[in-house]
Order: structure tokens, then C-alpha cells, then sequence
């Protein structure tokens, strides 16, 4: 069967006001309020975009969404993960002073900021769930203790991943450290320079996949469990991630998280994706003024995310007349395995219906 999605044009120029407003008719539209309920955590996934990125969603333009939430009496925070990568967003006290100066925060939307995953991004819950590469999935305890969750993508493309959009926000962007390790299986970590030969890391490594020579630490490929620990405790961003090819199962698993974080919010899970701003590159990177690769489109939104992705995916491609593939440079990607095993795997349909709004 046909899952709705409902669609509004959109451009950044039309300002952040307009942008919220627009983003609100959607809500109504669609009745997405019968998501959430009285009391409920309500998790608002966001991209709180890197230090010098200004092409993430910005703050403003999620306003309308957040009071409808706080109209609902709902106890709204916005929300986003740690990284594996050492940057602005690695911890949660760096990660919430930048989310606090790109404005998510109670001044600006009126709901504090949380770190789902804790100091560390090791604050994780397991969740069993039926999957072909998992059958068990690690994803940030605040977001899976939520009762509901208003998901806020900003599409884009990704170097790997090919498309980012729900999928992975839901699926890499709810994971603790753990299991964003698990997501990219063709990643090995490493030791760089910055190693003080201090000892955290060998002390919490659970798999003794760490020794220590006369200048720095070494991780034994062989029996690293990826457990990520390593990562979380060195204080000098000395645990670097040497990133391997991937496409295919990195998708895939991205789709298999993604079901991990659905799994007991049958109908309680709205989802957004902001078409605007669109960047060859995801949020994570720290670059001003990166170049659009399609012009803006609108807002899509719907309780079903593979649907969503879908529709959003069918929407770009046929305004930029090109594959997403090609827009970003490499022909070798196909945005296609993250939709098709997630709808596989019972997450969803791609199969829709496109309802536009005016
Ligand atoms: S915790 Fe970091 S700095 Fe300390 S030994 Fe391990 S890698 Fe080196
Ligand atoms: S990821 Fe886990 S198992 Fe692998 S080296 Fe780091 S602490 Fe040890």
C-alpha cells in the first residue's frame, strides 16, 4: 500500500520565518500531531551542522515544528549524537556548545539541547531487532527511552552513503559511538600523533586489542571488537578512524539502525527532510558556502521514512534532471541499497503517494 507524503515548496529565500511556517502546515496537514502524546520524551532529531558548515537546517526554521510539540504538551528536547570522528561534535560538552551557538537552544526554539548518548557517546541501549547484516543494534539510550521523536533531515549527498537524508538520520544519526562502529564495517581505527601514551585507552579496551610501545598506542586489527571505547576515552582525539571503501553494506546497516530506533514507536515517529541547501557533502564537514548541486525544492514529510526517502530521492533527481549519483561525482554509489533493504526489512514502503500542500 501507498504511504502519504505530504510536500511544500520551499526555498531559503524565502527566510527563516516562512521556511517554519511552512514546515508547521505540514505538521497539520499531515496530522502528525496523533504522533506524539501528553508527557512523552520527545526526542527532535536535528544536524546541528559543523563549525564553519552554514548550510545545515538552521535552528529558525524548526521552530513551528517544536511549538507544535510544546502546544501538544509533549517534553520536547532537540537532540543529536556524538561523532566518531574528532571534531566540534565528538563529546557532549563540545557538542552542546555548538549546538548552543547554532542556535538550538531554549532561547531561540524554547526546548533545552540533550546529548542522547551521553558524555562519551558510550550511553547506549542494545535493541534485538530482525535484520540480515544485525540482529542487534546500539542505539543513544535517550533517544530509544523517548516515547516519540520528530526526525529533522537536511538532505544531502554522502561521500559513502550516497544519499543522506531520514534513513540516516535516523540510522547513523540515533547510534551511540558503538554503533556507528558497527555501521561502518569497512573502517579500522588507528593511533595518530597526537597519542600521549597516557593508558586510557588500554585500561577500558575490553578485547586487550591495545599495547603500548615506547611512544604510542597500537591497536591490533585482528582482535578489535569495535567496540568504541577507545575512541570515548582518549581525551587527545589520538583514536582516528581510517576510513575504508563502502556503499553497499554501509547502507545497508544504516537501514537495519534506522529499524532499531523505529522499533517500539509503531506510529509515534514524524518525519522531515528540508530539500534546501542541498551540498555534494553531508553536514559533518566544517566547510563554509559549499556549492549547491540542485536548486531548492521544499519540505517532504511523512510517518514513513522509506517512503519519505524515496519520494524525496524521485523529487531531486527529476529537479536536477540527473542522478544523485552523478551530482555528486561518483558513479559507483547507488543511493537505491539504503531504501531497498530498508523496505525489505519491514521499515517501510516505497510505494507513496505525493499529497502537496499549498
Ligand atoms: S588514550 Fe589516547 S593518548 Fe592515551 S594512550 Fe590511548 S590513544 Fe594515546
Ligand atoms: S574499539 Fe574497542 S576493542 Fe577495538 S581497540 Fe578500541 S576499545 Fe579495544
Amino acid at each position: 500500500m501507498a504511504s502519504k507524503v505530504y510536500f511544500i515548496k520551499a526555498s531559503i529565500n524565502d527566510g527563516e520565518q516562512v521556511i517554519s511556517e511552512k514546515a508547521r502546515k505540514l505538521f497539520k496537514a499531515g496530522s502528525f500531531a496523533e504522533c506524539f502524546k501528553e508527557n512523552d520524551f520527545t526526542a527532535v532529531k536535528v544536524h546541528v551542522g559543523e563549525g564553519s558548515n552554514n548550510t545545515y537546517t538552521k535552528a529558525p526554521c524548526i521552530k513551528g515544528l517544536v511549538d507544535e510539540l510544546i502546544a501538544l504538551k509533549t517534553k520536547p528536547f532537540v537532540t543529536d549524537t556524538t561523532t566518531l570522528y574528532v571534531g566540534r561534535r565528538h563529546n557532549a560538552i563540545d557538542h552542546t556548545a555548538l549546538a548552543i551557538e547554532h542556535g538550538f537552544n531554549l532561547d531561540v526554539l524554547g526546548i533545552p539541547f540533550v546529548v542522547p548518548d551521553g558524555l562519551l557517546g558510550t550511553s547506549e541501549t542494545p535493541v534485538d531487532i530482525d535484520g540480515e547484516i544485525d540482529k542487534q543494534v546500539f542505539i543513544a539510550s535517550g533517544i530509544v527511552h523517548s516515547q516519540s521523536l520528530l526526525s529533522v533531515a537536511h538532505l544531502t549527498g554522502h561521500v559513502a552513503a550516497c544519499l543522506g537524508a531520514t534513513l540516516k538520520t535516523l540510522g547513523m544519526g540515533c547510534a551511540s559511538k558503538r554503533g556507528k562502529l558497527k555501521q561502518h564495517a569497512a573502517l579500522n581505527l588507528g593511533i595518530g600523533d597526537e597519542c600521549t601514551r597516557c593508558g586510557v585507552c588500554y585500561e577500558h579496551c575490553p578485547a586487550d586489542a591495545i599495547t603500548l610501545d615506547d611512544v604510542k598506542a597500537h591497536i591490533d586489527e585482528d582482535k578489535c571488537i569495535g567496540c568504541a571505547e577507545c575512541m570515548a576515552a582518549c581525551r587527545f582525539g589520538a583514536v582516528i578512524c581510517n576510513w575504508g571503501e563502502e556503499d553497499e553494506v554501509l547502507q545497508k546497516s544504516i537501514a537495519e539502525h534506522a529499524l532499531g530506533v523505529m522499533k517500539g514507536k509503531e506510529n509515534r515517529v514524524a518525519c522531515f527532510n528540508f530539500l534546501m541547501s542541498v551540498t555534494k557533502d553531508c553536514d559533518c564537514f566544517s566547510e563554509p558556502d559549499m556549492d549547491k548541486i540542485v536548486d531548492d525544492i521544499g519540505i517532504a514529510a511523512s510517518r514513513d521514512p522509506v517512503a519519505l526517502d524515496k519520494a524525496t530521492l524521485d523529487l531531486m533527481e527529476k529537479k536536477a534532471g540527473k542522478k544523485l549519483a552523478d551530482l555528486i561525482g561518483n558513479d559507483k554509489l547507488d543511493p537505491r541499497y539504503q531504501i531497498e533493504h530498508a523496505e525489505r526489512i519491514g521499515l517501510g514502503s516505497s510505494s507513496y503517494e505525493l499529497i502537496e500542500v499549498r
